[in-house]
Parts: structure tokens; sequence; C-alpha cells
């Protein structure tokens, strides 16, 4: 069995959790496999001398602040599942605004052919040149005019099935079917037709442009989606970014469960040996682009999703000294401290962490309380433990 196919096999047995607990977990993960790479201090290294921040928010969320963020949304299990929020919350709202001013959706799903054993850099060459073929003139012009195109966006994602590495592009069309001169049909069902044969016919030619060989019917799937389904076309579109549900399909986050989650040295291996290989083909590329109304328009969603999903302190939970993050870290405590949700719950945490480091109780300094800007120890006007979690 190769190895791909071993590291397939654990699909039926992976736990998929996708909460911040399980992103901490994963994190460590990415630490183990890349010792080099950034992600490494995500969320563990502090910004210069300052102490953690510890809060609860109106969003229900934890906030650790005072840390080191990565921002490797491609590897980076936190940032990642961060990342992932905000673009479904921009392009929500770019095909919204599409619909307010009448127009459809055509979302493809393309992709090139690709063997298993393929190197994972060929494989997205591959999709790369293809789609390049696509944006050429004569190719990309007839395409668009014959869809009614005014704008587009484009989702990269990597996923690993039984065919190999697969590597493929989430397509939404932005369309005005009044510009759309091929498309006929007068119900959506001959719509779709003409909508599929459109996008289709002009990948092949893409990939033939390029010397590739595409079949239609395997390397295009098309729907397109009218502006009485809006609500729908929204949740459409964004549902499955960046988590694959296929059951025979895994995504890069997957390879870490995988490693978490399996004891058998050769499964983890092959697992961390395919998770290097995307984290040094994945670097620098761009998950999300921009084309045409969706560019012109990409700031102002941006700006609505930022003040849409801006996070307010709700209740200040305590700062934490360097001596006390450091035995948290030591501890194998830090991704517990990220989902506290009360004061006893992080001073639980800290007494832990202080066993741990032998010891008998929380030592003075460790947490202190904030209080609008001021901060006083609170250790030193308390001395039971139990004491800091009730004042
Ligand atoms: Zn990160």
């Amino acid at each position: 069995m190769s190895h791909i196919k071993q590291v397939l096999s654990t699909i039926p047995f992976l736990h998929r959790d996708g909460g911040k607990y399980e992103s901490g977990e994963l994190q460590n993960i990415v630490r183990e496999i890349l010792p080099d790479s950034r992600v490494g201090a995500c969320l563990r290294h502090r910004l210069g001398g300052s102490s953690i921040m510890v809060s609860t928010t109106n969003r229900g969320t934890t906030r650790l602040s005072g840390l080191m963020v990565c921002d490797a949304g491609h590897i980076c299990p936190v940032c990642h599942a961060r990342k992932m929020v905000k673009e479904q919350q921009i392009v929500s709202h770019l095909v919204h605004e599409h619909y307010l001013g009448g127009g459809v959706l055509v979302d493809a799903a393309l992709t090139v052919p690709h063997r298993i054993n393929e190197p994972l850099a060929t494989v997205l060459e591959r999709l790369e040149s293809t789609w390049k073929g696509l944006r050429s003139s004569p190719i990309w012009k007839r395409l668009t005019r014959e869809l009614g195109i005014v704008g587009c966006i484009r989702r990269l994602e990597v996923t690993l099935g039984n065919h190999g590495w697969h590597p493929h592009l989430h397509v939404s069309f932005l369309c005005k079917l009044d510009l759309a001169q091929e498309i006929k049909g007068h119900s959506w069902r001959s719509a779709l037709d003409d909508a599929f044969c459109i996008v289709s016919s002009h990948w092949r030619q893409a990939g033939k442009k390029v010397g590739i060989a595409i079949s239609e019917e395997a390397q295009a799937a098309v729907a397109i989606i009218g502006h009485v389904d809006a609500q729908r076309a929204v949740a459409y579109n964004t549902k499955n970014m960046g988590y694959c549900k296929k059951p025979n399909s895994m995504t890069p986050m997957d390879l870490l469960r995988v490693v978490a989650q399996t004891s058998d040295s050769t499964v983890t291996g092959a697992a961390k040996r395919l998770f290097t290989e995307y984290a040094t083909v994945i670097k620098g590329k761009h998950a999300l682009t921009y084309i045409g109304s969706a560019k012109a328009s990409k700031n102002t969603a941006v700006k609505a999703t930022e003040a849409a999903c801006a996070e307010v302190v709700e209740e200040a939970l305590g700062a934490v000294s360097a001596n006390a993050w450091n035995a948290i870290l030591k501890a194998g405590l830090r991704e517990a401290l990220a989902v506290v949700k009360s004061r006893r719950e992080m001073v639980a945490i800290l007494l832990r962490s202080a066993l741990g480091e032998g010891h008998g109780r929380i030592p003075l300094g460790w947490m202190r309380l904030e209080f609008s800007g001021e901060t006083r120890t609170v250790m030193r006007s308390r001395p039971s433990i139990m004491g800091t979690s009730s004042s």
C-alpha cells in the first residue's frame, strides 16, 4: 500500500473537532514537524516584555493578548480557523452585494488530471498554468462575454485523495444574465446546461493551450444560482471553505490530526512528510483571488467584515506574568488557557502549572487582575488561592 493510501485509511477513525482547543493542539504538531517555521511562535512567544492578558469577548470566545500571532493561514491551524471565518464573511458580503444588483452566480469547481504519487508541486503548477490559460486572451474574453461575467472570486484548496494530491479551484463567477450572450436556456435546467458547457469547454481550451488534456466531465463541476435563492447562494458558496468533508478526502489540517491521533509510526511519518511537502509548496500562494467587480468591492467588504466581526472584551479575567506563562507552556496547559471562560478556570490552570514547577501554591505576582488600566497583584491582597476567583 502506498504511503498516501495508508494515511487515507485512517479517515474513518479520524476525530475532527474543529474547536479552538484542537487548533492549539494541532499547532503543536506543526511546531514538531516544522521547527523552524514561525507557526512555532504563534500564540506562544510573548510580545516584548508584556504579560499576557486573558479576557472573554462579546462573541463568547477567549482572547489571549500580548502574544505573537503568525498569520500563516495555510499551515497554522489557529490562524487558518481565524482567516476562514473572516474570508467566509468577505465572500458572503461580495456575493450578497452582487445579488442586490440583480446578478446571479455561476459556481465552478475546476481541476486538472493527476495521479497518485505525483508531487504536489507538479500538480499545482499544472492547475496554475491552466488557470493562466483561462485568463489569457481570447479565451477569457470569450468566456466573459458568453457567461456575462462582471467579477470573479477564486479560492484555492488542496486536498489529498485516492488519486493523490488534489489541488483545485472553487470559482464563483459573478454574472449578469442580461450580459450573458450564450446562456439561452429558458429554464434553470437548460441555463445550467449552457453554463456548464461554456465553463467546461473554456477550461478545456485553456488546458489545451498550455498542453494539458482536460476531461470536461471530470474536471469541471458547475452550479448556477439565481437571485431568488440569494441566501442559499451565500451559504452554498461558503459552506465548505477550507473544510473538506468528503469521505475519501483529507485536508492539510487532517494530516495534522493523523499525527495527533494515530500511534502507528509508519502512518504518522507519512502524514508528516505529506504536510511538509504541502507547507513547502503552498508558501506564498493566495487562498483567495478577486477579479473585476469583486476586486473593486473587496476593500468595502473587508471593512464591513471587520466592523461586523469586531470583538469587544466582555470581561478581563486577568494578566499572566512571564514566569507564569513559561510554567503554563511547560505544563502543556497553553491550549486549555486559550479556552477558559471564567477566572476560576484560569486560576485552576495557574495552580496546576505552579504545582508542576514544584510550588505549593500560585507564586506571588503570577496573576494580576486588571481594572480599567490599573493593575493590582492578586496574591498580595488575597493569600488564599480560591480567594482570587471570588474577588
Ligand atoms: Zn498562527
